[in-house]
């Protein structure tokens, strides 16, 4: 009935991916994941945060000692965010990419993305938005209408390293 399919039917979600500017070069592997996890990609840009974008998308970090720290890391190199849509996305995302420090994913979840591709505490390789409300957000940040961040096309690229 109605009420038995409701139950077992997992929703679908939205949720923001980013990929760090430490990881940048396992972009491609990082992509491969989330495609193989049945999870599907519905938009992707590259850009590069400025520190003021960056400060702005961790604001709810701005009183935490490694806020300064964070927002440097995020604005040194070229990003990519990631529309992930799919059932139970923000969980699925979170738990592909393992404990926020990549230090304890290599103990705890040798397999996570946070282990493979990222360094520490501050630089762990990947985001994943922590719920419905951040991920609309975060989606609206990259996605929306005022979207941020400096574009990286091709034609007129300072940021490609594969020059
Ligand atoms: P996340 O949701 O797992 O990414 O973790 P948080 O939302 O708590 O923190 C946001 C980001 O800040 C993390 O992904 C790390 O890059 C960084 N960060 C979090 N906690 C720490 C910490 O204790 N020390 C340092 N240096 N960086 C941290
Ligand atoms: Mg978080």
């Amino acid at each position: 009935d109605t009420f038995t399919r409701n139950r077992l039917q997992k929703k679908t979600e939205r949720t923001c991916a980013m990929i760090k500017p430490d990881a940048f070069l396992n972009a491609g592997k990082i992509v491969n994941a989330i495609v193989r996890s049945n999870l599907r990609i519905n938009q992707l840009r590259m850009c590069k945060l400025t520190q003021q974008e960056a400060a702005q998308f961790y604001a709810v970090h701005s009183e935490r000692p490694f806020y300064p720290k964070l927002v440097d890391f995020m604005s040194s190199g070229p990003i990519l965010a990631i529309e992930i849509v799919g059932e139970d996305a923000i969980a699925k995302w979170r738990s592909l990419l393992g404990p926020t420090n990549s230090e304890t994913a290599r103990a705890e979840r040798p397999d996570s993305i946070r282990a493979k591709f990222g360094t520490d505490n501050t630089m762990n390789a990947a985001h994943g938005s922590d719920s419905d409300e951040t991920a609309t957000t975060e989606l609206d940040f990259f996605f929306g209408s005022g979207r941020v961040g400096q574009c990286a096309n091709l034609s007129d690229c300072t940021l490609c390293i594969i020059k």
